[in-house]
């Protein structure tokens, strides 16, 4: 096929495939156990000791006073949910959640002082949508190929 072709070809194939996307919140993406997602504090456990705010390299977690003694507070706008604030809390007060429901409109929506930072993820209601679903149904976008079915 002549090269200059090409891009109109492709304008066509995907004018008339089946989009990717998740219909997002109308549909959740089902997710691995293993995703990495929004932190949480468990409060029971911290010492305010600060290894997890030393050892994060975003500067995501600050510790702050919180009915009488240190927490660390936690911004979600700067976390890469790297994981290192976890492996290194000497109490195993901290773990990863699947949560990615971190969206917000303003900037003080996504700060997590300590109460809320220990709150557990709120169910995302929605019919669920595995990956292997998209691939089969709406073609495989996340690998540039197109898919077969
Ligand atoms: S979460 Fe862990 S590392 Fe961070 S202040 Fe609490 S005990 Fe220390
Ligand atoms: S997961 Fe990484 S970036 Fe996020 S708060 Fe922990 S150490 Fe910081």
């Amino acid at each position: 096929m002549a090269s200059f072709l090409k891009p109109f070809f492709l304008g066509f194939y995907h004018a008339f495939k089946r989009t990717f996307t998740v219909k997002h919140p109308f549909e959740v993406l089902q997710i691995s156990d293993r995703w990495r997602g929004r932190p949480i504090l468990k409060l029971d456990r911290c010492i305010g000791c600060g290894v997890c705010v030393n050892y994060c390299p975003n500067k995501a977690l600050e510790l702050v006073d919180c009915e009488g003694s240190k927490f660390p507070k936690f911004d979600a706008g700067r976390c890469c949910f790297c994981g290192l604030c976890i492996e290194h809390c000497p109490r195993s007060a901290l773990a990863m959640t699947t949560d990615y429901n971190m969206g917000a409109y303003t900037k003080e929506e996504t700060i997590y002082p300590p109460d809320r930072f220990s709150q557990p993820p709120k169910p995302v209601e929605g019919p669920r949508v595995s990956l292997n679903v998209l691939d089969k149904k709406r073609g495989a976008a996340h690998t540039g190929q197109p898919s077969s079915a």
